[in-house]
């Protein structure tokens, strides 16, 4: 299953692919965890990177390119993949269609978690007390959702636009929606 996972920050996509790569046994892929990687180890695209992400900003789509294009030329992808937070923007699914045009590995699923502004809110609150994520902080996620607003959702119209765009209802139980992702994705079809 090749499936993208779309969804605001804090929406609960991060914890949702890492049940869905467990049920579909394909792995997941993290844009933001693979970021927050090479921030930690001190790399040349984490030293770009780190003030960006601290800010609730975009990194640039040619280091996001580099990234994906490397991650998915990796044999355990074969099965498929879950991608979590890219693409962000309309030219980074632009860049993600080609490229897995290129490869001969279409989409199969793309599904988009809705959850309220409010709730976002409190769910990041929550994750900046546990995690202590600078990104997490209220001021930066009120920025984060704007980014997301202006930048992201478009995204969601690109696939809607194609047919292939289908949403969830994210509000509830981890277990309910979860069990809602598997029955939207038990009736989805194969998109290009
Ligand atoms: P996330 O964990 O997905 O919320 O990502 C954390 C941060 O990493 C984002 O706020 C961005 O700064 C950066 N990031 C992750 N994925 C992307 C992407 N596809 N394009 C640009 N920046 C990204």
């Amino acid at each position: 299953m090749r499936l993208v996972l779309l969804g605001a920050p804090g929406s609960g996509k991060g914890t949702q692919a890492a049940r869905l790569k467990d049920y579909l046994q394909v792995p997941h892929i993290s844009t933001g965890d693979m970021l927050r990687a090479a921030v930690a180890a001190g790399t040349p695209i984490g030293l770009q990177a780190k003030a960006v992400m601290d800010a609730g900003q975009l990194v640039s789509d040619d280091i996001l390119l580099g990234i994906i294009k490397e991650r998915l030329s990796q044999g355990d992808v074969a099965n498929g993949f879950i991608l979590d937070g890219y693409p962000r923007n309309v030219k980074q699914a632009e860049a993600l269609t080609a490229l897995l045009a290129e490869i001969g590995q279409p989409l199969e699923a793309v599904v988009k978690l809705d959850v309220p502004n409010e709730a976002i809110i409190a769910r990041t609150e929550i994750r900046f007390k546990a995690e202590g994520r600078k990104d997490d902080n209220p001021d930066v996620v009120r920025d984060r959702l704007k980014v997301y607003a202006e930048q992201t959702a478009p995204v969601a119209d690109f696939y809607a636009s194609r047919g292939q765009l289908q949403s969830v209802d994210g509000v509830g139980e981890l277990d309910a929606v979860f069990n809602r992702i598997i029955e939207t994705l038990d009736a989805s079809k194969p998109v290009g």
